[in-house]
């Protein structure tokens, strides 16, 4: 807890005084965020102006109305009196998030762009022209990954592909040079590039899918969901609390972020894809494992986004997290508001919300408190496991109420891990998970290919996995003992014949025949990966 400027708290002198300040300022942030001071406020109470000075994270989902020409996502991030507009919504005709940055009194802020699709990026130039604004910078995600498809090549073989592309890089374009045109400097965001926004950091943990299109989504024949999987991935930190944002990554950046055991957790989740089928993946959520989730709308013409109720795949993706985590979703609650100041969250909405009193336990020091939560109030079966989880379950998370991660195979710069349940990467030698035998280095990377050990030769295929029998590589024949892996050599007795192995190892086929193996066998797919 930062409180250093805090000088009421500081001053008093008991503990009964401390916390009752403390629940003094509990009530404030539970009042909503519109009363919340917010940096520029002056409240009547010392309490509240004292407390407008300690760090803040406001985050805000704005609800672009319900007319059908705008859609999309737009979600302002406040610190310190900074402003992060993240995405624009689409093209719009009744300027809904100008409307409500004026209304705000925002006039300084800085853009984000979270990938190239018109729902998140249309009005961007609209508001970099406007001279209502200084935009002070703008956050570009990375437009390579689309543009390696604007080859010739493509425009032949793929049209539609070609085309959509095209799209994606021209919008690119487009914000840049109107951002040049006013001096505005421009940032193209990386993984692992941190920037601030007041007393909030910011860090990039992905910046696009690593597998190239056409390679995981068969079904995706004009770069759609391409260009969803190349979305940036961002936390948003301050002190204890992060907010997640992931643009509108699909399952295979999902898998990949889990895979290259990336630290997904965060409080606050904006869920994938505007919480749609093709994302959120249950394993990624519970990754994140988050106190609170939104989501923004995309199209007016996804009518099930009025309510967790109906039929459509999209309600259902919502329904099943809503039975795990608080959910708002801002076409059906309006605009929506978290703040975070002292590690707490406090929620507010426009509409359709239920504010409950629940009995919470903080785990790491066991203590109980009662405290009012903000609901979706088409979420009943959240509010009864919830109310029934609610004496032992800390609503508010922090990093002791994390489900500790299971093992699994982690992937970086260097190559494949093990990282086991306890946290230990395996390393140095021989190792059987499941049926399979790998080899770890002593920095604990898993080794494919050749290998040598104790003067005997093996062969490890591009999974890791120990080869035994006959094995096909790099268009020769190898024998590999079926006891202990290692391949022999010369003149040998295999299944009631004498072959002709030479002294590498490989089937001289001048002496005889290929033997009838099935070569298939080590190009199987990573199956323990989750
Ligand atoms: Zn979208
Ligand atoms: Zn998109």
């Amino acid at each position: 807890m930062r409180q250093g400027r805090f000088t009421v708290q500081k001053q008093a002198k008991s503990g009964i005084m401390r916390s009752l300040l403390s629940f003094l300022l509990i009530l404030v942030m539970i009042a909503g965020a519109d009363s919340f001071p917010s940096g520029r406020g002056s409240g009547p109470l010392t309490v509240t102006a004292e407390a407008a000075s300690a760090p803040y994270m406001k985050i805000t989902c704005i609800d672009l109305g319900s007319a059908r020409s705008v859609y999309g996502e737009s979600v302002l991030l406040e610190s310190g009196g900074q402003f992060l507009l993240m995405d624009t919504g689409s093209k719009d005709p009744q300027n809904s998030v100008t409307a409500y940055l004026k209304k705000r009194g925002v006039r300084n802020l800085s853009l984000y762009i979270s990938h190239f699709h018109e729902d998140h990026c249309d009005y961007a130039a609209s508001i970099i022209k406007d001279s209502w604004f200084h935009v002070k910078r703008v956050y570009l995600a990375n437009p390579d990954p689309v543009r390696k498809y604007l080859s010739s090549r493509y425009k032949q073989s793929r049209r539609k592909l070609y085309k959509s592309c095209k799209e994606y890089v021209d919008r690119y374009n487009g914000i840049l040079s109107a951002a040049r045109k006013k001096k505005i400097p421009v940032t193209s965001l990386r993984r692992g590039k941190t920037f601030t926004v007041g007393s909030v950091k910011a860090k990039v943990l992905w910046d696009q899918n690593t597998r190239g299109w056409g390679c995981f989504d068969p079904y995706d024949k004009d770069g759609v969901g391409f260009q969803n999987n190349s979305s940036l991935v961002t936390k948003f930190t301050l002190g204890k609390r992060s907010f997640l944002t992931c643009g509108d990554i699909e399952f295979s950046t999902e898998r990949d972020l889990l895979a290259s055991g990336t630290n997904l957790s965060a409080d606050i989740l904006k869920l994938n894809h505007h919480g749609m089928w093709t994302s959120n993946l249950a394993s990624f959520v519970k990754a994140v494992n988050p106190c609170y989730c939104f989501y923004s709308y995309k199209n007016p013409s996804d009518s099930d986004y009025r309510r967790f109720g109906g039929s459509t795949e999209t309600s259902s993706t919502l329904r099943r997290l809503a039975k795990q985590y608080n959910i708002l979703g801002c076409r059906y609650n309006g605009t929506i508001t978290y703040t975070v100041q002292y590690n707490t969250i406090s929620v507010s909405a426009q509409r359709h919300i239920k504010k409950k009193s629940i009995k919470v336990k903080n785990l790491s020091n066991g203590k109980v408190r009662t405290q009012q939560l903000v609901f979706n109030d088409a979420q009943p079966l959240f509010l009864d496991k919830r109310m029934l989880f609610s004496g032992t379950k800390l609503v508010t998370g922090n990093a002791q109420d994390r489900t500790p991660a299971k093992s699994s195979w982690v992937k970086d710069s260097k190559g494949w891990r093990y990282r086991t349940a306890s946290g230990k990467y395996l390393s140095g030698g021989w190792k059987t998970l499941g049926k399979n035998i790998y080899y770890f280095t002593v920095s604990g990377y898993r080794h494919e290919g050749w290998l040598k050990v104790k003067g005997k030769t093996y062969f490890l295929n591009r999974l890791g996995i120990r080869q035994t029998g006959w094995q096909m590589i790099d268009g020769k024949f190898y024998y590999f003992s079926t006891k202990n892996g290692a391949m022999l050599t010369g003149k040998t007795w295999i299944g009631g014949t004498i072959w002709p192995l030479r002294s590498d190892g490989s089937l001289d086929l001048s002496k005889k025949d290929a033997p009838d193996i099935n070569i298939t066998t080590s190009e199987h797919r990573h199956t323990t990966r989750k």
